[in-house]
């Protein structure tokens, strides 16, 4: 059976989505990341280089090497919840609604570890 593109119910070989109302969802969220997937790119980079250097840091100086790590992780959390962008294949094998939410949970478990590693870096260093 084919399915719905955005929420994955099956539907006739003919449409492409369910109902309007998913259509509209879709073509939504595709406006919503070409605006901003520079932006979401663009952050992505500087977290993931914040956290090696990060690491490097805190073998001699381990304060500031935790605190980049804290705040990268927890930038690139928060950026993931507000732009949920799906890798592709995410999309093709479990449809838009789902691949977005599995994007935010991640996004949200990054932010929960960010938040974690702050608290103990208040913890040993202040
Ligand atoms: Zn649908």
């Amino acid at each position: 059976m084919k399915k719905c593109d955005y929420c994955a119910k099956e539907i006739t070989y003919f449409e492409q989505y369910c109902c309007d109302e998913c259509q509209r969802k879709t073509l939504n969220f595709y406006d919503y990341q070409a605006k901003y997937s520079k932006l979401f790119a663009g952050i992505n980079i500087v977290c993931l280089f914040a956290i090696p250097i990060g690491l490097f840091l805190f073998s001699f100086m381990s304060s500031v090497g935790l605190t980049m790590i804290a705040f990268a992780v927890e930038a690139l959390g928060l950026t993931i919840i507000i732009f949920p962008f799906p890798v592709e294949n995410m999309i093709s094998s479990m449809k838009l609604k789902k691949a977005i939410n599995v994007t935010r949970i991640i996004g949200a478990a990054l932010a929960a570890v960010g938040i974690l590693l702050i608290i103990l870096d208040f913890i040993f260093y202040i």
